[in-house]
């Protein structure tokens, strides 16, 4: 095998046949006939058919279908807990097809390791437990295992928890022990079996952004499962397609997937999205100074405006409620005026947004706010601030992508170089100009 340095997993021509005589199916697989037609044929299941592709280190490769397309069991044959009917998988250069069962076990133990949808934890054991788990099961001694365990839960967050039981711990927390145990003997490789699948979407979207921190700083190999596009785009540096019959349809990454389907069936599955509805504010936020009343007045809101050389700041209540926001010259004003209150500057016409708001939704408000975009959460608490340039250059990017500018009506056209002209003031005045 001449196999790239860069590639850790290497699939060709993956076939997986399930029933009671898998041969049978390839001269109807040859005849190009269906997953139903086969199964209705030989009684056969073609789980997976025909699929190639490589897995290159540090990457986190999706792999993406519908419910039945064969995620679980293409992922299941790279470590082989289901045997390949046919095609090769190599690890590293090594087949794992000819492995015996000891060199299959090393690969298990100390180079792949799997994260489960339903968590699979032991229900009797601790957290730390079940993070040695894997560990004591190869044999390692005591002390070294429970050093490594405690690593790991360290590393997923949850230090502290080391003697909960599971059923103490939400759903997002029992899937950071899966994590962990899967982390605690250091692989290569982390295979995840739609393991965000089962947490509720607030808690899947934390455990995204998490494990997205958590590669910046690990840079394993990631094998992720999902059914979900957005997850997929969020997390993958390139994505698999599967089609509904179990063949490859596309490998690559989130922009080239959605800017360049292969096929028709791929441009289906993601023609709904738009970037400026896959983006969120969230991502776009910013932290940025509040003044806290009634603590901090005209002189402290003054004062810090001059020093992050900004025009405008939003306020606070003690509890972090959003009040409005102020101006340097109002509050200049009211400063020499020795008032003592914000209150007779504040202002109340800005514009919000919650964290999960798709930026698409924020376009108008972009192109016409005076101040940067406040963003808070459903108690109206406020979180950070987004500033409009940055959401008109996300459309921006948006508008190059696509083949014809006219893609703005010349109304909108019109407004955005307005805007642009303003957001650009706005940039020199934040950086001090
Ligand atoms: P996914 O994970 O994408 O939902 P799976 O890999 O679980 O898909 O399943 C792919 C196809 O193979 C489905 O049609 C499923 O019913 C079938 N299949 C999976 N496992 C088995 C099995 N052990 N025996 C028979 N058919 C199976
Ligand atoms: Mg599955």
């Amino acid at each position: 095998m001449n196999t790239e340095q860069d590639v850790r997993i290497r699939v060709e021509n993956l076939y997986k046949i399930f029933g009671p005589n898998p041969e049978k199916a390839f001269p109807l697989i040859d005849r190009g006939l269906s997953r139903s037609e086969i199964l209705e044929k030989t009684g056969n299941v073609v789980a997976v058919r025909g699929v190639s592709f490589d897995i290159k280190k540090k990457e986190t490769f999706v792999i993406m279908g519908l419910s039945g397309s064969g995620k679980s069991t293409v992922i299941r044959c790279l470590n082989r807990l289901i045997p390949a009917t046919r095609g090769s998988i190599y690890v590293d250069d090594k087949d794992i097809m000819k492995m015996n069962k000891e060199e299959l076990r090393e690969v298990r133990r100390y180079t792949m390791s799997m994260v489960f949808q339903h968590f699979g934890l032991l229900p009797h054991r601790t957290v730390v437990d079940n993070v040695e788990y894997g560990l004591e099961l190869g044999g390692m001694e005591k002390k070294e295992r429970l050093e490594k365990a405690l690593a790991a839960i360290e590393l997923v967050g949850l230090k502290g928890y080391e003697q909960s039981f599971p059923h103490e711990l939400s759903g997002g927390m029992q899937q950071r022990v899966g994590l962990a145990r899967a982390l605690a003997n250091d692989p290569e490789v982390l295979l995840m079996d739609e393991a965000f699948s089962a947490l509720d979407p607030l808690i899947r979207a934390q455990m995204q952004d998490e494990l997205l921190e958590l590669q910046a700083k690990m840079h394993k190999t990631i094998v992720f499962i999902t059914h979900d596009l957005d997850e997929a785009l969020k997390l993958g540096d390139r994505i698999l397609i599967l089609g509904p019959d179990g063949t490859a349809r596309q490998v690559g990454t989130p922009e080239e997937i959605l800017s360049d389907p292969a096929d028709d069936y791929v441009a289906r599955f993601v023609e709904k999205v738009d970037r400026t509805k896959v983006i969120t504010v969230g991502s776009l936020m910013r932290k940025a100074p509040v003044i806290t009343i009634p603590r901090e007045g005209p002189g402290a809101a003054s004062r810090a405006m001059e020093n992050n050389k900004i025009s405008s700041i939003y306020v606070v209540d003690s509890d972090r409620y959003l009040k409005g926001l102020v101006r340097i010259d109002d509050t200049v004003k009211l400063y020499r005026k020795k008032e003592r209150a914000l209150e007779p500057a504040l202002i109340k016409d800005f514009y919000s947004a919650y964290e999960d708001t798709p930026i698409a939704d924020l376009l108008a408000a972009a192109l016409t706010a005076k101040y940067p975009i406040a963003v808070i959460d459903k108690d109206y608490r406020y979180k950070g601030i987004v500033d409009r340039a940055t959401i008109i250059n996300e459309v921006q990017v948006d508008a190059e992508e696509l083949e014809s500018p006219m893609h703005f009506t010349q109304m909108e056209e019109c407004l955005l170089s307005k805007v642009q002209e303003a957001a650009a003031r706005e940039e020199a005045e934040a950086s001090g100009e």
